[in-house]
């Protein structure tokens, strides 16, 4: 079974509930995302605000436009300023959720630990998680990529059953790349892909797992490099920033991995 591929806008702190159905509205007058078009395409998603996030479903009503965020906190509820639970995406009604973005670990203090922590909330909540880990440019100099990414990910899938895989995505996010406009070429993406793959190999006695999860390539992904990216036999989808604001970019994207 081939992997179907998923391309995940992650609209950061961008878009007010009304902005965010305005551009809801404008992604589907630029693409057929009546359930029809999408069947056999990719599956599509959007992750906006918190706040921004209920008008967001209610725009995508009757699409097959699915819904995340971009936290979960790993406690059920109590003194945790700022944060949101599983029960509260819950009853949002989201399916997946971004986890150990980038600008996470880099403003708000996140690690490999607290993103294992909060894996599993979204498991234990029935959320598909979308796992983000990448090098920073110093790493990538100092020739230390491979290593830093799979510490990452072998300390974000700790104590995960073959179960769990499932609703696991993992996203290549290579810190430099994203929202600099400085994109990973082909083949840069698609060596960390394949070693993902070949790591998540080693980690589960199933080779299925490796062969069924998908690996999102995220950094400065547009309407003009998308195909080629998605062209990559490792690479299963995006995970956009910038170019999911942009109805039009937005919409090529998702055509060039149809
Ligand atoms: C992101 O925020 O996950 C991202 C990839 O951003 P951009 O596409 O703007 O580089």
């Amino acid at each position: 079974m081939p992997r179907r591929k998923l391309i995940a806008g992650n609209w950061k702190m961008n878009k007010t509930a009304s902005a965010g159905a305005q551009l809801v509205n404008d992604i589907k007058a630029q693409f057929e995302c009546g359930c029809k078009g999408c069947e056999n395409g990719p599956e599509v998603l959007v992750c906006p605000p918190f706040t921004t996030i209920a008008a967001v479903i209610e725009a995508a009503k009757g699409t097959c436009l699915q819904v995340g965020a971009q936290n979960i906190h790993w406690e059920e509820s109590g003194a945790f300023t700022g944060e949101i639970s599983g029960d509260m995406l819950n009853e949002l009604g989201v399916s997946y959720v971004i986890i150990g973005h980038s600008e996470r670990r880099q403003y708000f203090g996140e690690t490999d630990e607290t993103v294992n922590m909060r894996v599993k909330a979204a498991l234990a909540h029935k959320l598909k998680a979308i796992i983000c880990v990448g090098e920073t440019l110093a790493q990538r100099m100092a020739g230390v990529t491979a290593a830093v990414i799979e510490i990452q990910v072998r300390k974000a899938l700790a104590g995960l059953t073959e179960e769990d895989m499932a609703n696991i995505v993992i996203a290549y996010e290579p810190v430099w790349a994203i929202g600099t406009g400085k994109v990973a070429t082909e083949e840069e993406a698609e060596e960390v892909h394949k070693d993902i793959r070949a790591l998540l190999k080693k980690l589960f006695a199933c080779p299925c797992i490796a062969e069924n999860t998908r690996i999102l390539y995220g950094g400065s992904m547009n309407d003009k490099n998308a195909a080629g990216l998605l062209a990559q036999p490792d690479i299963d989808g995006g995970l956009i920033g910038g170019a999911a604001l942009k109805p039009a970019a937005f919409a090529a994207i998702i055509k060039a991995a149809l």
